[in-house]
C-alpha cells in the first residue's frame, strides 16, 4: 500500500508561484495542513482546488515553510510518491554532469547550489580530494545521509566535511553541525589545509576555519579578469579575505598590492597563499575596517591604478535595502577618489536582494559624487558552476562590475 503522505493546500497565489517554478512558499501562502508533517517531511502539494502541483518539503518552525522538491510523478494516477532515493540521485547526476561540461581550470568547482541544482537547502563545493557540504533547511537536512552516500559513491573523496552553520540553521530550528562526516581509508589523518589550484594560481584551503565553505569559488570569473589585465603600479584589494585579487593582480604585472581586511585569520592564510604563489614581497597586508583605511589613504592621498572592493553583504532582507545602496554609493564615493586618473575598479555586490540594476546605479552615484567619469566595461556573474535560474531571482546573488574612472 502507497503511504499517505502529509498534504499541504496552497492559496491561488501560492499555486500561481509554484506553476510558475519557484519553489519557496511563504506562510501567508498556505491555505491548508493535514497530516502534522515533521521538520523536513515529504509533502503533497495541491492547488486551492486540490489539484496536485507536485511535492516538497515542509518545515512548520521555518519562514519559507514549504519548498518544493519534485513535480507530480509519472505513472498511474497523477499522484504517484516520488521514490526519493531515486528522484535525489537524478537530481545529483545531473549536478555532476552539467559540473562535468565545463571548462573551469581549476580542481575545485560548485557542485550543488542549492534551488538552482533543483536541491534546496543543499550547498556542496568540491576542493581537489575533498568535499565541503552545508545542509542549511530541515528538509536538507533530513535527507543528508542520502546524499553523503551518493557523494561517496560517485566522486570517490578523501573526506566529506559538513560545515551547517549560521542563521540560516537557526531560523530552521536547527543547531549547528560541523564536522569530517566521512573520511575515506586511505585517508591517515585529518587534513588541515587543503590545496587547489586555478588557473596558474595556487591557494591553500582552511575548511574548517575558513569562511563560507572555505574560499569564494564563485569570484573565478572576476580572478581571471584580474589575471588578464596588464596592470602597472599599485592595487587596492579591500575585502581580501586569503588574496585571491591579490595574487591575481601580482599575476597581471601589478608592482605593489595593498590587501586589507578585518579577519587575522583569513590574512594569515593570505601569507601563505602569497608564498605559494611567489609573490609575498609584492603584497602587504592591513589588518582592520576597509572604511577606516579608505579614509586615511584619502587623508594621505594615496592613490591606485586599480581598485577591488569585494564587500560582505551589505543586506540579507528586502528590508534594508535602501540602507545597503546608500553604503554602497558612500563606499564607491570614497574608493573613486583613491583611483588614479583612467585607474580602473573592479567592484561586487553579492546580495540576491539587490538587483543589478539597482547596484550599478549605486556605483555610478558614488562615482559621480567623487567628481568622477563611470566608464563601464563589463558585468558578470559567477560561472555556470553556481547556476542562475531566471524563474528564482535568488540565485542570481552576485553582480561584479568592472569599470574605468576617468
Ligand atoms: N575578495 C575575497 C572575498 C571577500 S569576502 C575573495 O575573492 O576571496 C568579504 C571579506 O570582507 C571577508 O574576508 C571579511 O573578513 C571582510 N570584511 C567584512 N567587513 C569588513 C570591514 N568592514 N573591513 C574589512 N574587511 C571586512
Amino acid at each position: 500500500m502507497k503511504p499517505i503522505l502529509p498534504q499541504v493546500q496552497l492559496n491561488t497565489l501560492g499555486s500561481g508561484h509554484v506553476e510558475r517554478g519557484h519553489p519557496w512558499v511563504f506562510t501567508n501562502n498556505v491555505q491548508s495542513v493535514s497530516g502534522d508533517p515533521k521538520p523536513g517531511e515529504l509533502v503533497r502539494v495541491t492547488d486551492p482546488k486540490q489539484r496536485l502541483l507536485g511535492f516538497g518539503y515542509y518545515n512548520p518552525k521555518s519562514l519559507i515553510p514549504l519548498r518544493m522538491l519534485y513535480p507530480p510523478q509519472a505513472g498511474e494516477g497523477h499522484d504517484n510518491i516520488p521514490d526519493e532515493p531515486f528522484e535525489l540521485s537524478r537530481k545529483l547526476d545531473r549536478a555532476l554532469s552539467r559540473r562535468k561540461k565545463l571548462n573551469i581550470h581549476s580542481n575545485a568547482y560548485r557542485l550543488i547550489w542549492s534551488e538552482a541544482d533543483g536541491l534546496p537547502g543543499v550547498v556542496c563545493d568540491v576542493y581537489h580530494h575533498y568535499i565541503v557540504i552545508q545542509f542549511l533547511t530541515a528538509g536538507a537536512d533530513l535527507r543528508k545521509d542520502m546524499i553523503i552516500h551518493w557523494l561517496i559513491s560517485h566522486l570517490k573523496p578523501r573526506g566529506i566535511y559538513e560545515k551547517s552553520l549560521g542563521l540560516y540553521r537557526s531560523r530552521e530550528g536547527l543547531k549547528s553541525a560541523q564536522g569530517w562526516v566521512y573520511l575515506s581509508n586511505h585517508q591517515k589523518e585529518l587534513p588541515v589545509q587543503i590545496e587547489i589550484y586555478e588557473n596558474d594560481m595556487r591557494f591553500s584551503v582552511d575548511l574548517e576555519l575558513g569562511q563560507k565553505t572555505g574560499f569564494y569559488l564563485d569570484q573565478r570569473p572576476a580572478r581571471r579578469l584580474i589575471s588578464s589585465l596588464k596592470l602597472t603600479g599599485t592595487v587596492l584589494d579591500a575585502f581580501s579575505y586569503t588574496g585571491g585579487f591579490s595574487i591575481a593582480a601580482v599575476k597581471a604585472g601589478a608592482e605593489q598590492v595593498t590587501a586589507v581586511d578585518s579577519s587575522k585569520e583569513a590574512l594569515a592564510q593570505l601569507n601563505q597563499n602569497t608564498v605559494l604563489n611567489g609573490c609575498s614581497r609584492q603584497i602587504n597586508t592591513v589588518s582592520g575596517n576597509v572604511f577606516n583605511y579608505l579614509a586615511e589613504s584619502a587623508l594621505s592621498n594615496k592613490k591606485y591604478r586599480l581598485v577591488i572592493l569585494d564587500p560582505p553583504s551589505f543586506t540579507r532582507t528586502n528590508k534594508n535595502t535602501d540602507r545597503a545602496l546608500l553604503g554602497f554609493i558612500d563606499l564607491h564615493n570614497r574608493a573613486a577618489r583613491l583611483l588614479e586618473p583612467h585607474g580602473l575598479l573592479l567592484t561586487c555586490c553579492c546580495s540576491h536582494s539587490v538587483t543589478r540594476n539597482d547596484f550599478k546605479n549605486a556605483v555610478l552615484s558614488g562615482v559621480r559624487k567623487a567628481g568622477r567619469k563611470f566608464n563601464l566595461k563589463s558585468i558578470f556573474g559567477p560561472d555556470p558552476d553556481h547556476p542562475e535560474i531566471s524563474q528564482i531571482p535568488e540565485t542570481r546573488y552576485l553582480t561584479c562590475i568592472f569599470s574605468q574612472i576617468g
